[in-house]
């Protein structure tokens, strides 16, 4: 099945109870047994809920993986893999990443004795140099968020098969539109399906997708162990709009392309990081990994001013200043003060979240509209 057919169709099945086409929404947290265990395979919506499975199967297929697994967010899904871990492990993670992620590692999990190295990933080479026998895990987040560094997943693969260590990649800017990291040797796929996955800003969730039973034995066994799961009605909306992601991720990438061409033409304008630009350091990464550059951009002003880049995103209409990203609508946002603000300014200015940095999330709107949007706000 091709991917376009996948979004729709992918792991679904007609409803067995009364042929429903669409996968009914069972808003249940129990389910009655004939004598002690005797069930049709569903006990408790904790452990399993059939909304949930439709969504799961749905998720396993879109990454060509053979298990999905729904969380309560993206950072309930990343959670659980961190959980595979014991105290003296070590992380190699990237260093330009999710606010979200870079405070669970370092306000909850280093204190449970995980150690996190932070560290620029373009160069498989430096991956390799922070590897040693407590290593078990590389996160990878590829585009960086919100740098839109590419890094080149099956280059880390191969570092991480060869040193027996797990690979994570946290897929979300990219969707598996885009890139599918099982296929490139990953090991965890993780969504914040929050974003492109449900694609309509009305539902938190997070996704894993893995090919080993073992690993999918013990990431179900955490899911149903700490109990962060994703609820029957909000399943149902990820499951509808999972079945446009093909549509929209189509749109956001020719329209985000059309805005990076502008903004790098605009006289106030420094720099503008999107994987799109033949002279991105990581293009050629990008775009053998990719199957296009996505819908996601960032860009700083010449002047390098806080205030005038607070202004900026204040005076844009369509694009909504906002947390998140990922909706059919466009969202603006300042990194430095919004998703970023739980890391430590020297820390965000290394990787390049400086004051006037602004991210856009580029959406599905009419493409003249969101130039005349940026036009008048950046007057
Ligand atoms: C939003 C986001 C997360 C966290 O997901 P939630 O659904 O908000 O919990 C993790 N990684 C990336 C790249 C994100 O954009």
């Amino acid at each position: 099945m091709k991917f376009n057919t996948k979004t729709i169709h992918g792991g679904q099945e007609i409803d067995p109870a009364y042929g429903a086409v669409m996968p009914p929404i069972y808003q249940t947290s129990t389910y009655a047994q004939s004598t002690p265990g005797g069930h049709k395979g569903y006990e408790y919506s904790r452990t399993h809920n059939p909304t949930r499975t439709a969504l799961e199967k749905s998720f396993a297929s879109l990454e060509n993986g053979k298990y999905g697994l729904a969380f309560a967010s993206g950072m309930a899904a990343i959670d659980a893999v961190i959980k595979l871990l014991k105290p003296g492990d070590e992380v190699i993670s990237t260093n330009d990443l999710y606010g979200g992620t870079y405070r669970l590692f370092t306000k909850v999990y280093e204190k449970f004795g995980i150690k996190f190295h932070f560290i620029g990933m373009e160069n498989a080479k430096h991956i390799e140099s922070y590897v040693n026998a407590n290593t078990k895990l590389i996160w990878v987040e590829t585009p960086t968020n919100p740098m839109l560094n590419i890094i080149d997943i099956a280059s880390t693969a191969n570092i991480a098969k060869k040193h027996d260590v797990l690979l994570a990649v946290d897929n979300t800017f990219a969707t598996p539109y885009l890139q599918q990291p099982l296929n490139l040797g990953a090991d965890i796929v993780m969504h914040s399906a929050t974003k492109y996955l449900g694609g309509h800003s009305d539902v938190v969730m997070g996704a894993l997708i893995v090919n080993s039973p073992k690993l999918a034995e013990k990431l179900s066994f955490l899911q149903n162990a700490s109990g962060a799961v994703s609820g029957p009605q909000d399943c149902f909306l990820m499951l509808r709009g999972i079945k446009t992601l093909h549509l929209r991720m189509q749109r956001h990438c020719e329209n985000a392309k059309v805005v990076a061409e502008y903004l790098k033409n605009h006289p106030k304008i420094e720099n503008v990081y999107w994987p799109g630009f033949e002279d991105h350091p990581n293009h050629n990464t990008a775009k053998s990994q990719m199957r296009d550059f996505g819908g996601m951009i960032s860009f700083t002003t010449k002047d390098n001013n806080y205030d005038e880049s607070v202004r900026i995103v204040e005076r844009l209409k369509l694009f909504v200043l906002a947390e998140s990203l990922g909706g059919v609508e466009s969202l603006s946002g300042h990194p430095a003060s919004m998703t970023h603000a739980s890391i430590p300014k020297e820390e965000r200015e290394k990787t390049g979240v400086v004051d006037s940095l602004i991210r856009l999330s580029v959406g599905i709107e009419d493409i003249d509209d969101l130039i005349e949007d940026l036009n008048q706000a950046l007057a």
